[in-house]
């Protein structure tokens, strides 16, 4: 694939991204909790990180960013809208930019909810969505600041994206997410047979990351509050797409899985 991606594991749960697009050896490093795991897989590969991009400004996503920076000269790109609580940027971006990565164009998209301010990045040739804390592997954000309105438009932006676009989110919530979904749909087939491939995947140690958006449509509670099996698995049969979102958020808050 010309754009390669390397998921980089942190902390507890956290994922950073680094993506090298081969024809140009231009990369950039997706969000950096702390410098010191993205500068040992840069210097692995013998990549040198060209620009960083950021998600939102949460400090387990921009912590390592102004050392990452100083290590490399990467050009730092982030929200204009949240350029006050960012790292310093060297290019502030809005939803519907474009940023250039080599050859790869990335789509910069309006992801609030999370916090407001959020953005995700789209790679249509390489069918890759850096989304942070907006979308996540069978779950989405926790809001913080924006209003279950916010994320369920948000949701839906997303949801118009190609099912084969991977995404790549900022956390691995996965086995948590997928028992809370279970507890929602215990009648959906594809659901259980995804929830017991990611418990495989933990044991062995391995990543969700990345996930199709055709998984997540399938599988993730938050993609499908607006279809009728869902309404009904929660005896909301009449509610709105909006009051079945923001009721499985409030269970998602309260699930201790
Ligand atoms: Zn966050
Ligand atoms: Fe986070």
């Amino acid at each position: 694939m010309a754009f390669q991606i390397v998921i980089v594991p942190y902390l507890s749960d956290n994922y950073a991204y680094i993506a090298h697009d081969l024809a140009s050896g231009a990369t950039a490093v997706i969000d950096v909790p702390e410098p010191g795991p993205i500068l040992r897989e840069l210097a692995a590969r013998d990549w040198k990180a060209s620009h960083i991009l950021l998600t939102h400004h949460h400090s387990d996503h921009i912590d390592g960013v102004e050392a990452l920076a100083a290590a490399t000269g990467a050009f730092v790109i982030g929200a204009a809208a949240d350029a006050h609580r960012l790292p310093p940027l060297d290019l502030a971006v809005a939803p519907g930019d474009v940023v250039r990565i080599g050859m790869q164009q990335g789509q910069v998209i309006d992801v609030p909810g999370h916090t407001i301010g959020h953005i995700a990045y789209f790679f249509p040739e390489a069918r890759a969505l850096f989304t942070g804390d907006s979308l996540m592997v069978m779950g989405c954000g926790r809001l913080f600041e924006g209003t279950p309105a916010q994320m369920w438009d948000t949701l839906g932006r997303l949801m118009a994206l190609p099912d084969s676009t991977r995404v790549f989110s900022g956390h691995e919530y996965a086995a948590t997410n997928a028992r809370f979904a279970l507890t929602v749909e215990p009648g959906n087939a594809v659901l259980k047979t995804r929830a017991e491939s990611i418990d495989h995947v933990r044991a062995a140690g391995g990543f969700t990351v990345p996930a199709t958006l055709a998984e997540e449509r399938a599988t993730n509670p938050f993609l499908r509050a607006a279809l009728p099996e869902m309404k009904s698995a929660l005896g909301m049969q009449d509610a709105s797409d909006l009051a079945v979102f923001t009721e499985l958020r409030s269970r998602r808050n309260g699930f201790r899985g």
